[in-house]
């Protein structure tokens, strides 16, 4: 038994975390036990998604092989604990790349698919799901299941933001695309407003690959923001690029975000950035990962945590929606500064459980506080009303009457479900 934590920091519970690391005993290892367990990648999802308290985790970071590659087709079959940075350092060099990457590249191709994550160019490639060709599910009797959108088609759709509970994903067939280099032409450009932030992406959706905005949510709706788009540079534009990675060393007994950090920072960053006009060329992990580069940043909120609020609502109700979300933050007196607002294009999604959906993604992090309860309460009437839903990657305390309401497929995600699969989400929200 040893303490897990997954990125929100909100709990440390021992679990049995059982290393996986030979993708043909994973049946042997699943059936062994008789509890319930629940796949484990990197942890990366902030609240109880891939957390077991008192129970098994599978740890899949041992299944890190690379298994194939067909160059000229650009698929890759590897093992499900392969790291998304990984493929990238080793594809890019050779003219291909993971279409789709989340906000951090720190992630497993198991946990990308579990949670069918979704990147800044959602508008142009849909999920990750979308490019997932095969894969070969464990379920915890020790049965296979190879499935894609073409092969038992039903078992992909269950098990693409399935959250793990379908099974275990041992490995996976991706389909990569051609890319001419690690370079991007990017721009940010200042606005103040949603209208501005709705005229920046309908303007920018055409041309421009990966967009996403940064905003100063302290002021509620009346609120001003960085909009940061790029696009691929022509091979070979930029200069020499070096990794540099710091770590947050410690944490520090209270948060370092709060009422009196939060104004002066968010002012600091937003003039700091607003002044980089034009355009530039940077490496892609600069570009779309900028949080990898301090390691541990989690440990800014102190030990008691934080939670991070990802919604989606419909486009016709964003705008409103947004407005309310941000006037009840602000007359909360909370805030944040990793506050992300960014549209959805309409490419369905392939799993059940996926969560993209057309519309505008908003993510705030709060740090955690008694405070919070009920601002989350009226956030989620303000998502429910406006027809959205709340992202599972980045819960811990949605209730299961919310989860219900807007997630349709539940009743047809549950005949796939894995009797031995078990967190401490499925729990929460779906009753075991
Ligand atoms: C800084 C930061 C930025 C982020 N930005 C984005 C973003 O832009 N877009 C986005 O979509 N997400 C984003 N995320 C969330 C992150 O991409 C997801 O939570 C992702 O699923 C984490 O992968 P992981 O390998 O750490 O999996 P874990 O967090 O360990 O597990 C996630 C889920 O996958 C399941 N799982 C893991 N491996 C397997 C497997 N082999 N078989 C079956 N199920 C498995 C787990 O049971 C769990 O349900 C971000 C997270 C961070 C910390």
């Amino acid at each position: 038994m040893r303490p897990v934590s997954s990125w929100g920091r909100l709990s440390a519970d021992p679990h049995d975390v059982i290393e996986l690391t030979d993708r043909d005993r994973v049946a042997a290892e699943l059936s062994r036990v008789d509890r319930a367990g629940i796949a484990h990648g990197l942890g990366k999802s902030y609240g109880d998604a891939s957390l077991n308290p008192q129970g098994i985790l599978w740890s899949t970071r041992g299944l890190d092989r690379l298994i194939a590659f067909d160059a000229a087709a650009g698929r890759l079959t590897c093992e499900a604990g392969v790291v998304l940075r990984d493929i990238q350092r080793v594809m890019i060099p050779r003219g291909w790349s993971l279409p789709v990457v989340p906000g951090t590249q720190l992630v497993t191709v198991g946990g990308a698919i579990a949670n069918d994550v979704h990147g800044k160019n959602h508008h142009v490639v849909g999920t990750f799901g979308e490019h997932v060709r095969r894969l070969r599910l464990v379920r915890s009797n020790g049965e296979a299941i190879d499935c894609g959108p073409d092969l038992r088609p039903d078992w992909f759709a269950a098990t693409v933001g399935g959250l793990g509970l379908t099974g275990l994903i041992v490995e996976a067939e991706l389909q990569l695309r051609r890319t001419a280099g690690p370079w991007l032409e990017a721009e940010t450009v200042a606005f103040a407003g949603l209208d501005e932030f709705f005229a920046l992406s309908d303007e920018s959706e055409a041309d421009w690959e990966h967009t996403v905005s940064w905003i100063d949510c302290t002021s509620g709706s009346v609120m001003r923001g960085l909009f940061m788009r790029a696009r691929q540079a022509k091979a070979g534009n930029g200069t020499a690029w070096r990794e540099r990675r710091r770590r947050m060393p410690f944490t520090p007994p209270l948060s370092l975000v709060n009422g009196l950090s939060l104004r002066p920072f968010n002012a600091l960053y937003y003039n700091v950035n607003r002044r980089r006009t034009g355009l530039r060329t940077v490496h892609y992990e600069a570009f779309l990962y900028p949080l990898d580069s301090i390691l541990d940043w989690n440990r800014l909120y102190g030990p008691a945590g934080f939670f991070q609020y990802q919604s989606v609502v419909p486009r016709e109700a964003a705008v409103p929606a947004t407005c309310d979300m941000l006037d009840a933050i602000a007359a909360a007196g909370q805030g944040s500064f990793l506050a992300v607002l960014k549209t959805f294009g309409a490419r369905p999604s392939a799993g059940l459980l996926s969560f993209p959906r057309p519309g505008v993604t908003l993510a705030l992090d709060f740090r955690n506080s008694r405070a919070l309860a009920s601002l989350f309460a009226r956030l989620d009437d303000i998502v429910r009303a406006a027809g959205g839903r709340l992202y599972p990657a980045k819960d811990a305390r949605m209730p299961r009457a919310l989860y219900e309401a807007t997630y349709p497929n539940l009743a047809a995600f549950a005949k796939h479900r894995d009797p031995g699969m078990s967190s401490a989400m499925s729990r929460r929200l779906m009753g075991s």
